[in-house]
């Protein structure tokens, strides 16, 4: 009898470093690459921009072989049972991703597995080590980063590339062709192809080149050109100075293993080369997948408990001045325009942003967190949460939450010559470097300048010294256990 797997990928949209794919191969007769699109369970709108072209391209690659990438659309629970139908498979591989809306879908895949006799086999290749392996002494999860990243450091000489001796055999690609499938398990879902085609998809795209093949080439151009500066150049906005893989990584078009083993290979030859601040970076992101999987409910939840009585004042006006890039505060609209505008924004101006919504326009990060996902190609359930939370200050290994970023004074640490937000705000372009971080403050330069404030460019949201005091106040209360602070 045939021997046919059915691999199902969620965020791995890549055909290399890919275990489930691999093993399948290997194992198997007839191989089923599927992806299942259900509308109901999506990220955010710039997310699905992101994976429309991302299917597309992996579609492009697999007909290239001979092979194809089978896509079925509606209903997550009706779809799969209808490809187990159609493919009969003995076995679906699949790698565990965290957060929502996978878990669930894992959950529905296994539950209709063992009904219909299917084994499901996952794979954790998209975790460094398998959740547990990097635990404390105590045998818990760590919750506090620096230890976290020691850890792994010293478990790094452990870790194996992630093989690839089988997808190099041509003839195996034919494993993954399936002529006798009704047309529509080869084309793009309608939802998918509908807001690709959106003005503001292909805005947003103009920015971007999603893909392996397109991720591949980001690394060399990082590494090669700004790694020996990421360090000292990371934070400042208006550089190009960090990877821009976030996205690439998020849809799985790279894998995090495969970038290491890139990375240690490029530093034997380049022995000056200092890779350890980037290679920190990049662990953030298995920490926050580890604290998505051990805390499953920190997706919506504060892990510090007591915040979870925490008052929002949740104003309205407040949320849709700091959506639009209309807070008066010209570093945070900076941000929030090029967000609005590429789909990204820079991670230091994440944190004031996040700063801003939450410690001084005291408004519940939820509400961020929605809009991040919605708005960045990037948005990813783990990264988020713990973004949000951490500056918010109730996450693990948070910021301290009596700790307040100043927008003025990391504005003119981060952008001294203000040409970021010359670049995103233009109604201040011609405003002196001193000017341009708080207009409010030169209301000659901006008469003489021709800039009305109120009318061109908007008065500050918030009186930063009173919207500091007072959350001071409200952390204090917290603190001292009163309910509702
Ligand atoms: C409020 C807030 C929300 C965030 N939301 C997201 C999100 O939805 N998706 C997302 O990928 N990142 C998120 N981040 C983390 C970070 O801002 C981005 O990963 C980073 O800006 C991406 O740019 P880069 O690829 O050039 O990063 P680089 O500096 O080149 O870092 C390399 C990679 O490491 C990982 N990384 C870097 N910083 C962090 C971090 N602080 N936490 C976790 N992983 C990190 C990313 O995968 C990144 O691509 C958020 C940060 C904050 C403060």
């Amino acid at each position: 009898m045939e021997k046919t797997t059915l691999v199902w990928l969620q965020r791995e949209l890549r055909l290399s470093h890919l275990p489930a794919l691999q093993d399948a191969i290997a194992q198997s007769d007839k191989v089923a690459l599927v992806y299942f699109h259900d509308p109901q369970r999506t990220l955010g709108q710039a997310n699905s921009v992101w994976l429309a072209h991302s299917l597309l391209r992996l579609q492009a690659s697999l007909r290239h072989k001979g092979a194809e990438l089978l896509l079925y659309s509606g209903d997550f629970a009706q779809q799969f049972a209808l490809a187990l139908q159609e493919i009969e498979p003995q076995q679906v591989f699949y790698s565990v991703q965290v957060g929502q809306p996978f878990t669930e879908m894992q959950n529905l895949a296994l539950q209709m597995c063992k009904k219909r006799q299917v084994a499901l086999q996952p794979f954790y290749s998209e975790f460094w080590f398998t959740p547990g392996e990097v635990v404390n002494k105590q045998g818990n999860p760590y919750v506090v980063f620096t230890p976290f990243y020691k850890a792994v450091v010293d478990k790094l000489p452990a870790l194996q590339p992630l093989d690839e001796r089988v997808v190099t055999r041509d003839e195996d690609w034919l494993k993954l062709h399936w002529p006798q499938l009704p047309a529509e398990r080869f084309e793009l879902p309608l939802s998918l192809r509908e807001i690709q085609n959106r003005p503001w998809a292909q805005k947003l795209l103009q920015y971007w080149q999603p893909g392996e093949d397109a991720a591949w080439q980001q690394l060399q151009r990082f590494i090669t050109q700004n790694l020996s500066d990421y360090d000292h150049d990371r934070d400042f906005p208006l550089l190009d100075a960090t990877s821009r893989l976030s996205a690439y990584l998020h849809f799985g078009e790279i894998s995090a293993q495969a970038i290491y083993f890139e990375l240690i290979a490029y530093a034997e030859e380049n022995p000056q080369l200092n890779a350890q601040p980037w290679l920190r970076q990049l662990l953030w992101r298995e920490f926050a997948r580890l604290m998505l999987w051990f805390f499953p409910n920190t997706e919506t939840e504060p892990f510090q408990q007591k915040f979870a009585d925490m008052r929002w004042q949740d104003n309205a006006e407040s949320l849709s001045a700091w959506q639009s890039g209309q807070t008066g505060i010209p570093i945070i609209d900076a941000g929030m325009r090029e967000l609005w505008e590429t789909g990204y924004m820079h991670n230091r101006v994440r944190m004031l942003v996040a700063s801003l919504l939450t410690k001084d326009l005291n408004v519940n990060w939820r509400h961020g967190q929605a809009w991040f996902a919605n708005t960045l190609l990037d948005a990813d359930p783990a990264n988020n949460a713990m973004g949000w939370q951490w500056v918010a200050g109730c996450g693990v290994d948070a910021a301290p939450y009596y700790r307040l970023f100043n927008p003025l004074r990391q504005s003119e640490k981060f952008d001294a010559q203000g040409d970021y937000i010359r670049k995103w705000v233009p109604e201040l372009r011609t405003l002196s470097s001193k000017a341009i971080h708080a207009p409010w403050l030169y209301p000659q330069e901006c008469v003489l300048k021709g800039i009305n404030l109120g009318k061109h460019y908007p008065y500050p949201v918030v009186d930063l010294k009173r919207s500091r005091a007072q959350h001071l106040l409200r952390v204090d209360k917290l603190k001292r256990g009163g309910k509702r602070a």
